[in-house]
């Protein structure tokens, strides 16, 4: 079909009117902005108004746009490209390589054009068909080694027919550029299959067979694991003002948890955050498998030379390699930080396009397509019965804090856990700084939920007997009140807070998890002889030291087991002074 084209009719910074000279527009197709130099800069219809008026939003900068330049439109939707060679790479949104570049500069020019995926590696094909067998899409051509696991080669998965094998390549290295595969539907036509293809990424992959989000993601964290737990295939909002922890909690998250593949989607909000991953990750070690962090990671995001239409495309980009993965069996995990800059992206086209707004400013489909966004995780049944899944877990920054504006509240429907951070427990650096109260989770802990509940009472307990103490005073409450009080810090100090710069404090398995509840509930469930307020207060001093002192010590170190019976020593001397004089 013949390409439609067009003429510039206006330039609204991203937004860019185009009056359509030739063919017919689709609304999501994309187009190129042929600029002054020759360069041309990548764009999305995202608005054809009836007559000839279309809207563009440019993913580049468009300083050097002028009325009357040519556009040029494709036809086809944004793509990614998949295939062997996503991991261990950094893109920005439109999967333009950053990394290679960002060794000279971290930047792309304007309208600079780089294959997303490397064309001159060879991989080493092993073919799972043979000449004359029946395939469909996502039928499994052959396999490559890929970094830590084994890649399938699929039938694209937007090829919709029956097709029989009439070419396959023998066991070989070749580059992703090369037919591997040829095909035949039942009409005769063929098709040559290379090791990659392409996928709109605003079309969910549809899933194989759904399934629910019913198993532990272990995080490494405690606070997750224990009270507020992420699943696999789960979603997860963690909304928080500015510096109350939220990056810290998703790197921590990226580098700890027990997800084969972490997509790290990075629209920073400071200048330079994105810059920031981009630098740290790629030197940072798996303490997993002691490789390369970067050999299961993926991270695609925005520099801050980059105007804010190319946010969106990296929250797409992130989710369509993700549920790539996922159909290669993996658990893989997606940490958008910050999502609210993607909606701060929505809100400005909307606004330059005279939308009619909707809360604070946003457009009224804005949760429309936060929902969206993370109906796309889950668990999926793959065609041989295994189980794979996809993960998000999003930060929202919502200004000043304040939890009640349209994106945190059209997150929180959107999502199974809800882990707010708190400007309280920031300032009082009791990181990470997740609302011990307030946040939720509906996914199974990695300990019983009688457990999960005791807990939690113990926590509400320990506050309410805290804003009486501010009240009224260490007198003005009872000692058995003074106690629970105690017990409840305890247990934020020891089990709850955690620094996540400590290489052994800062990632918690769930053995040592184990261990670490049930001294907790012995310290909690032990009973207390002492008078004196000053004496219980010091007793629970000598406790949380030496819980400290147990956390920052290796299971295998000898050191471990002494320090526990420290601890337990320390709990039994007060169980029953009197009777023991
Ligand atoms: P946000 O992304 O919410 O703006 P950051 O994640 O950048 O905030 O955190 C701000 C600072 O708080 C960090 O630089 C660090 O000093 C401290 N911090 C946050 N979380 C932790 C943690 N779990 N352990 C230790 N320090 C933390
Ligand atoms: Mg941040």
């Amino acid at each position: 079909m013949e390409k439609a084209e067009g003429k510039v009719v206006s330039v609204n910074e991203s937004l860019v009117g185009v009056e359509n000279t030739k063919g017919a527009v689709m609304n999501g197709e994309v187009a190129y902005i042929v600029i002054e130099d020759g360069k041309r800069l990548k764009s999305e219809v995202i608005d054809v108004k009836p007559g000839k008026l279309v809207y563009l939003q440019v993913f580049e900068d468009t300083s050097w746009m002028k009325i009357g330049d040519h556009v040029e439109f494709t036809g086809l939707p944004l793509a990614v490209k998949l295939g062997p060679g996503i991991l261990g790479s950094v893109t920005d949104g439109l999967q333009n390589p950053l990394y290679e570049l960002a060794k000279k500069e971290w930047f792309l020019e304007r309208g600079m054009v780089v294959k997303p995926l490397n064309t001159e590696t060879k991989w080493h094909f092993s073919p799972q068909v043979k000449l004359g067998d029946k395939v469909t899409a996502g039928s499994v051509l052959g396999t490559v080694p890929e970094k830590i696991f084994t890649h399938k080669i699929f039938v694209p998965f937007s090829m919709l027919d029956d097709y029989t094998i009439t070419s396959i390549a023998p066991e070989g290295d070749y580059t992703i550029e090369k037919t591997i595969a040829t095909v035949a539907n039942d009409q005769g036509e063929t098709f040559d299959l290379t090791m990659a293809f392409e996928w709109p990424v605003k079309q969910p992959m549809p899933f194989h067979k759904r399934s629910v989000p019913a198993e532990t993601l272990p995080t490494g964290m405690r606070i997750l694991d224990a009270l507020f737990p992420i699943a696999y295939g789960g979603t997860a909002c963690s909304p928080g003002p500015f510096g109350a922890g939220k990056t810290v909690l998703q790197h921590s998250i990226a580098k700890h948890s027990r997800a084969d593949v972490v997509i790290i989607a990075a629209c920073g909000e400071r200048a330079g955050e994105a810059v920031e991953v981009f630098k740290d990750f790629p030197e940072l070690i798996d303490p997993r498998t002691g490789n390369s962090l970067m050999d299961r990671t993926y991270i695609v995001g925005n520099t801050s030379s980059m105007p804010v239409a190319a946010r969106e495309a990296s929250v797409y980009m992130a989710t369509a390699v993700g549920e790539y993965y996922r159909k290669q069996g993996l658990n893989v995990l997606i940490l958008a930080d910050s999502t609210s800059r993607w909606a701060q992206a929505l809100r400005e086209t909307s606004g330059r396009k005279e939308e009619i707004p909707g809360p604070e400013a946003f457009p009224m489909y804005i949760s429309t397509l936060i929902s969206a966004f993370y109906d796309r995780a889950g668990v999926e049944i793959l065609p041989d019965g295994s189980k794979s899944s996809l993960s998000i877990i999003g930060t929202v920054s919502p200004a000043g804090g304040n939890f009640d504006e349209p994106v945190t509240q059209a997150t929180l429907l959107s999502t199974g856990a809800f882990l707010g951070l708190s400007r309280a427990l920031s300032d009082a650096r009791k990181y990470p700084a997740i609302d011990r109260i307030d946040s939720n989770s509906k996914y199974p802990s990695l300990i019983e939920n009688e457990e999960v509940n005791f807990l939690k009472e113990l926590l509400r307990e320990g506050k309410s007997i805290a804003s009486n103490l501010l009240l009224r005073g260490e007198r003005g409450i009872t000692n058995d009140a003074y106690i629970i009080y105690q017990k409840a810090e305890l247990l934020d100090a020891v089990f709850l807070q955690q620094n996540s710069f400590h290489d052994i404090d800062g990632v918690t398995n769930p053995q040592r998890l184990r261990l670490m509840f049930d001294m907790i509930r012995y310290i909690i469930e032990a009973p207390v002889n002492i008078d004196l307020k000053d004496d219980i207060r010091s007793h629970f001093n000598f406790i949380r030291q030496a819980f400290i002192d147990w956390n920052y010590l290796q299971m295998d170190d000898p050191k471990f087991e002494k320090q526990k019976a420290k601890i337990t020593n320390l709990v039994k001397q007060k169980i029953n002074v009197k009777e023991n004089v």
